[in-house]
């Protein structure tokens, strides 16, 4: 390279690096939001003309008499609704099954990318989750060998912008997990693995949930029903006790009555898949506090028919379950592509089973932000829109409330205190950074 450099592009050189410093060698950046209307799920309530100060990546102050600090950005969302970022509790962002080449088979998606090819499409699909308003994600595994982990760390080290990710590692199964493998593959653990991990005694199932925690899971995802034999309701305690060793919960992916009622009698956090529930069951995780991730599937996904019949009956089990008060959460077990559609718009599709089992738009927000919170066990630090927590919020045109529809509209999108998205156009240069600035002790 020439030893002489323009004096405009040094100019530019120099100024570009700002936001790139430590962040102990710059003061905290202060903005001021002026939200025309402030959406509060828990009262199910708006305000109108309200100030959000945000310090840093935190949520400074919130009312409508908050005086903006000189020298803040003013960011104007006065003709906007500003609420809380939206949960998907139940997705797989390292997973992308297509038409082409697998014919929407994920068990040759497996066999087709690699690990490191996943973890790129999870960059990219998480990106596209922020876009539309997803500020959280439960990430439940077949993600390759931790691409999850990859992606939660790039993200909370400051790499790359993201939801904040909740991952699970490896889902932990009977020998096969999910699949029925040919024992050549079963056994030699080469391709088609690692998406599950074996563990069919009391010695396996401890080993799994810490080789899960040393690899980075923050929830411990288990199979309890896909093998003929499952887990008894003691082998789900024994799961619940080493996980809560490290504090973390144990989801269940469950797809049969019995199922259910092992997993509800052993303790679990949360049932994925609603498939198996029944008005009996719905009371029981009611009067017990078990979470509900029932990842309802709409009709009309172009390449994923729905019968009417089995769409009828997810309409049905939600409507039973919000009958019952069960603890319910928006979660949509997204893998795949739809063409035409982002990751994000594709998880919004999910709010037509929620309408059409005539829930109301308060608790279908509610299910989408402070449960979310709440079954990714973050709501201390993370979702309302308060003093103290974290500065993720997102706006939109219209009112949410009237019309739920409305999310389909996010224009904007602030996570930790960066703007994401604005006037509806990604703007994600200040979360980009060539080092760990956050940190690289974060794990
Ligand atoms: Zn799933």
């Amino acid at each position: 390279m020439s030893k002489l450099i323009p004096v405009a592009a040094l100019a530019v050189f120099l100024a570009v690096p700002a936001s790139a410093q430590p962040p102990a060698a710059a003061a905290a950046p202060v903005t001021a939001i002026r939200a025309g209307r402030l959406l509060d799920p828990e009262a199910g309530r708006i305000l109108t003309n309200q100030i959000i100060v945000v310090e840093g990546n935190r949520i400074r102050d919130v009312g409508p008499n908050v005086a903006i600090p000189p020298g803040a950005q003013v960011i104007d969302l006065s003709r906007m609704t500003v609420m809380p970022g939206l949960v998907d509790s139940h997705n797989h962002l390292a997973l992308t099954y297509k038409p082409e080449p697998e014919n929407n088979v994920y068990y040759y998606t497996y066999v087709q990318d690699s690990t490191a090819l996943r973890a790129i499409q999870a960059a990219s699909n998480g990106m596209q989750m922020l876009a539309a308003g997803f500020t959280v994600v439960r990430d439940l595994g077949n993600n390759g060998n931790y691409a999850d982990t990859a992606l939660r760390q790039a993200i909370e080290q400051g790499w790359l912008p993201g939801p904040t990710i909740i991952n699970s590692g490896i889902i932990i199964g009977g020998m096969g997990g999910q699949f029925f493998p040919p024992p050549e593959m079963a056994k030699e653990h080469s391709i088609v693995y690692p998406e599950y991990l074996d563990a069919d005694t009391p010695d396996e199932i401890v080993k799994a949930v810490r080789q899960n925690i040393l690899f980075g899971a923050k929830v411990i995802k288990i199979c309890v029903d896909c093998k003929p034999y499952g887990y008894t309701a003691d082998e789900i305690r024994l799961f619940v006790r080493e996980a809560a060793k490290a504090g973390m919960k144990v989801a269940g992916h469950v797809q049969t009555p019995a199922g259910a009622k092992n997993a509800i009698d052993g303790g679990i956090w949360s049932i994925e898949h609603g498939g198996a529930l029944n008005d009996d069951l719905h009371k029981q995780m009611a009067a017990k506090g078990i979470w509900r991730a029932g990842t309802e599937t709409p009709t009309g996904l172009q390449g994923h028919p729905v019968s009417q019949e089995a769409y009828a009956r997810t309409v049905a089990g939600l409507k039973n379950a919000h009958e019952n008060k069960v603890l319910s959460v928006f979660s949509t077990d997204a893998d795949y592509y739809v063409f035409g559609k982002t990751r994000g718009e594709l998880c919004l599709e999910f709010l037509k089973p929620w309408k059409d089992a005539g829930i109301p738009t308060a608790d279908i927000l509610r299910a989408m932000t402070i449960n979310g919170y709440r079954i990714a066990d973050i709501d201390k630090t993370r979702g309302p829109i308060k003093p103290g927590y974290f500065a993720d919020l997102i706006a939109l045109p219209g009112n949410p409330l009237d019309d739920v529809d409305a999310l389909r509209n996010v224009q904007f999108v602030m996570k930790d205190g960066l703007v994401f998205k604005r006037d509806g156009v990604m703007t994600p240069a200040p979360f980009f950074h060539g080092g760990p600035v956050n940190g690289w002790r974060i794990r």
